[in-house]
């Protein structure tokens, strides 16, 4: 029943061929745990997911970082679940705060888009997360548990979802979640799993905290009962990344 440990890379809308290519080698020489003990996964930009996917070592898997909420289309701009099927794309990211705040993508859309995603055969690493008001205002397990309820809504299968707290206010500020801050959170929405959706589900979801997750804090955090791993950012594109991937052991 063991939950095994996953780390994703967001890289976010950041590279170029040329630092892809950096990136992809520093991954291929480096020592990695084994895919029995660490499930990692690296979200490049759409438009280098086939050279990082052909590049990789087969110890990775790649995650695009959007899709769109159905089936293709005239839907200028976007991205459809279907393509990432086609293009051997195993996982996507969905419901990223950048996204909910920038692109005003409601819990709603996010839950529509996670479902549609499972059911095409995608796997989804689907993200929650309260901003520093709501933190303040004492409602972070309220907006957390509406976020997954919205998903939950829509979702019959969870066998292919892992599950990404990641707070607005530590993405990209360099303010973590302190181990206790982030075990709470993980704990309530295993609590809020097991019984909107089920015990078996609760015990072999992944929850994975994200938000200015580094070499230097992760051993620590990975350390807690209910963190089963990292959604990493900014240093996702450099060579710490490993030191995060090694904290699964
Ligand atoms: P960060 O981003 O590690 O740069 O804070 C995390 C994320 O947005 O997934």
């Amino acid at each position: 029943m063991g939950r095994k440990f996953f780390v994703g890379g967001n890289w976010k809308c950041n590279g170029t061929i040329d630092e892809v290519k950096k990136i992809v080698s520093t991954l291929n020489e480096a020592e990695v745990p084994s895919q029995d003990v660490v499930e990692v996964v690296v979200s490049p930009p759409f438009v280098f997911l086939p050279l990082a996917k052909s590049s990789l070592k087969p110890d990775y898997q790649v995650a695009a970082q959007n899709c769109w909420v159905k089936k293709g289309g005239a839907y200028t701009g976007e991205i459809s679940a279907e393509m990432l099927v086609n293009l051997g794309v195993p996982w996507v990211i969905l419901g990223h705060s950048e996204r909910r705040a920038l692109l005003n993508e409601s819990n709603e859309f996010v839950g529509e888009k996670v479902a549609y995603a499972l059911s095409l055969g995608l796997k989804v690493i689907a993200c929650i997360g309260e901003t520093l008001e709501q933190r303040e205002s004492g409602s972070t397990i309220a907006v957390v548990s509406e976020q997954t309820k919205a998903i939950a809504d829509k979702v019959s299968n969870w066998d292919n979802v892992v599950l990404a707290y990641e707070p607005v206010w530590a993405i990209g500020t360099g303010k973590v979640a302190t181990p206790a801050q982030a075990q709470e959170v993980h704990a309530e929405l295993r609590k809020w799993l097991e019984q909107n959706v089920g015990a078996e589900v609760a015990a072999t979801t992944r929850i994975i905290y994200g938000g200015s997750v580094n070499g230097g804090n992760c051993k620590e955090l990975a350390g807690q009962p209910d963190i089963d791993g990292f959604l990493v950012g900014g240093a996702s594109l450099k060579p710490e990344f490993i030191d995060i991937i090694k904290s699964a052991t």
